[in-house]
């Protein structure tokens, strides 16, 4: 009797303690105001939505390589014009600046894990993959090894997963990244080849069999963020090495 008494206790405490956690007030990032489902109130999440129809509307103010909103700069941004790293890939579409309280975003979404908010990047991605690209399948990048081992999620494919699910969007799971580890094992011609490249196209045992017969003539890389463009530039060149046409890449943020 004693015993089941404290179960029973134990179990309303918990209960409890999730329930006051599920109604313990949350507060939007951007505004301050309360926002019981989401980081980011219905308000501000509109707002974000009204700057993506704006800019997805307004195609040549962003650089033609790297897709960065262009502020004083004619048709290419300065970064892009110092340096050539983006060769193979044929455009790129980030939704918005990485600044301000857009940096807390993508940390709550990475770091700490709150996957509500990957249904809404769904919907952002959506929105411009039917504009932009649409019929193309995307290509997530994949993330680190160990990576899901010590997290237990890779967010990009979960974002995948929820374009795919929620809106029919066509998904190649074609590419891979190996440890430094993997790469020593190479021998020298093929790791001087691959310098710096961390990615290879999935063995021939595991690549998706419309892949290996028949190559989609365009497809659309999918990242969390483009910094230099170096990761997207990676991908696009074994895309097209494998005889993918045209590469194109949605990122949810532009450094
Ligand atoms: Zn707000
Ligand atoms: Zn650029």
């Amino acid at each position: 009797m004693g015993i089941l008494y404290k179960t029973l206790t134990a179990v309303r405490a918990g209960a409890g303690c999730a329930f006051s956690l599920l109604l313990a007030p949350q507060y939007c990032i951007s505004c301050g105001k309360e926002s019981p489902y989401l980081p980011l109130c219905a308000g501000c999440r509109e707002e974000l939505k009204a700057f993506l129809k704006e800019s997805i509307e307004a195609k040549e103010t962003r650089c033609k390589r790297c897709g960065r909103i262009l502020i004083s700069e004619k048709e290419i941004c300065i970064e892009c014009r110092e340096t050539d790293t983006i060769a193979h890939l044929d455009g790129v579409f980030p939704l918005y600046p990485y600044i301000l309280w857009k940096k807390k975003l993508l940390f709550l979404w990475k770091i700490r894990g709150v996957r509500s908010l990957s249904p809404f990047f769904a919907s952002l991605v959506y929105s411009v993959w039917k504009t932009h690209y649409p019929g193309i399948p995307l290509v997530p990048v994949p993330p680190r090894p160990g990576k899901i081992f010590r997290e237990g999620r890779d967010q990009i494919d979960e974002l995948s997963r929820c374009v795919r699910g929620l809106y029919g969007l066509p998904v190649l799971k074609v590419l891979k990244r190996i440890s430094s580890q993997q790469q020593k094992k190479l021998n020298r011609a093929e790791r001087l080849s691959r310098t710096e490249k961390r990615y290879v196209l999935k063995n021939d045992r595991f690549l998706p069999q419309a892949f290996k017969t028949a190559p989609p003539e365009a497809a659309v890389l999918l990242d969390d963020i483009i910094t230099t463009g170096a990761t997207l530039e990676i991908c696009a060149e074994l895309l097209k090495k494998a005889g993918v046409k045209r590469v194109y890449a949605i990122t949810l943020f532009s450094c």
